[in-house]
């Protein structure tokens, strides 16, 4: 059981009604998750990139089934989530904690922070008084954060401190999974640098596997060991986190990669630049890719869709031009 990867998603799709007419009834189904299949390994990290709208934040509330997803599978330690009462759900539910970007917006501003993490201590484990109190401290020595903070209430810290009391939250119900949505995204950039670091630190600590939502791709690389990147709620290409940055093979990748800024300012980079944005719909058929790809040159690839092809070394593209097509 130990080799079976944490979390495996199979085939997970999420569509939402679309409305029109004079009754504004559904009319159709924007498919928002189209059929995303990966795996996590167990103590490791997987990041889901992709531009705003690309489905990353809608797969990680599936995920913990924070929203119900349209179809697919998702197993959790060997565990089909999507089969599971609501009870049975409520008890696995502990083991998958969700990371929130907005770290003031998820901490319930009336509750001091001993509050907040000791009822997450009572609702799990129903510990309270000196027991919970001296766990609490315990947590919040461990994401950094001062016995004199116990009393203090969220709007009483910055931006990182925040961030760690909700790290501390997440903890204390003891989770093997944490999925983090764009955890660092609203911090200052030398606050972001100490709480990946204290991600990183946990992480090997309490053996946790994440699954790692981000649009920024220097933050993506600093921690991740897969990357999946997502188009318009498709995975166009996963692989592990060096061949994504040493041979990225997908024109989207390819562009996003392109655009990460140069430290060395004598290290020049061609910049792919992508023409139009998300809210371009989704073409009815071909790659979903075609409208803003340089490289897209055949019929084939407005007319048939590329299918997630393996290129060696479990590095898949969906892609003609990784497909064996005549493009
Ligand atoms: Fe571009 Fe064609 Fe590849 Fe799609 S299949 S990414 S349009 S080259």
């Amino acid at each position: 059981m130990t080799d079976t990867p944490l979390l495996q998603v199979r085939h997970l799709k999420k569509g939402f009604p679309v409305r029109g007419g004079l009754l504004n009834r559904p009319i159709a189904t924007a498919n928002v998750i189209d059929g995303v299949s990966f795996d996590v390994p167990r103590g490791k990290t997987l990041g889901l990139v992709g531009e705003s709208g690309s489905g990353k934040t809608t797969i990680g509330k599936c995920v913990i089934r924070l929203i119900e997803p349209t179809s697919g599978e998702i197993l959790f330690d060997g565990i089909d989530l999507m089969k599971l009462s609501g009870r049975e759900l409520r008890e696995r539910r502990t083991d998958m904690q969700m990371i929130y970007q907005a770290p003031g917006a998820s901490l319930n501003g009336r509750m001091t922070v001993g509050q907040i993490i000791g009822e997450a201590l009572w609702l799990h484990e129903r510990l309270n008084g000196w027991a919970a109190r001296d766990r609490v401290l315990k947590l919040l020595d461990v994401v950094g954060l001062k016995p004199e903070h116990y009393h203090r209430f969220p709007h009483e810290f910055s931006g990182g401190q925040q961030q760690r009391i909700g790290i501390a939250r997440a903890l204390a119900v003891r989770p093997k999974l944490l999925v983090l949505d764009e955890p660092t995204s609203a911090l200052d950039v030398s606050v972001q640098a100490q709480v990946l670091n204290l991600l990183s630190d946990l992480q090997q600590e309490f053996k946790l596997t994440f699954l790692f939502i981000s649009h920024d791709l220097g933050v993506v690389r600093y921690l991740c060991d897969q990357v999946a990147l997502l188009y318009l709620g498709k995975l166009v290409e996963i692989a592990d986190v060096d061949s994504i940055f040493d041979e990225p093979k997908h024109p989207y990748t390819q562009a996003l990669i392109s655009a990460i800024p140069e430290p060395d300012p004598d290290e020049k980079r061609d910049i792919i630049t992508l023409s139009g944005d998300l809210s371009r719909r989704r073409p009815t058929r071909g790659c979903p890719f075609a409208p803003r790809c340089q490289a897209a040159k055949l019929d084939i690839c407005e007319t048939v869709e590329p299918p997630l092809v393996e290129t060696g070394n479990g590095h898949r593209v969906a892609c003609h031009l990784h497909t064996g097509a005549q493009v």
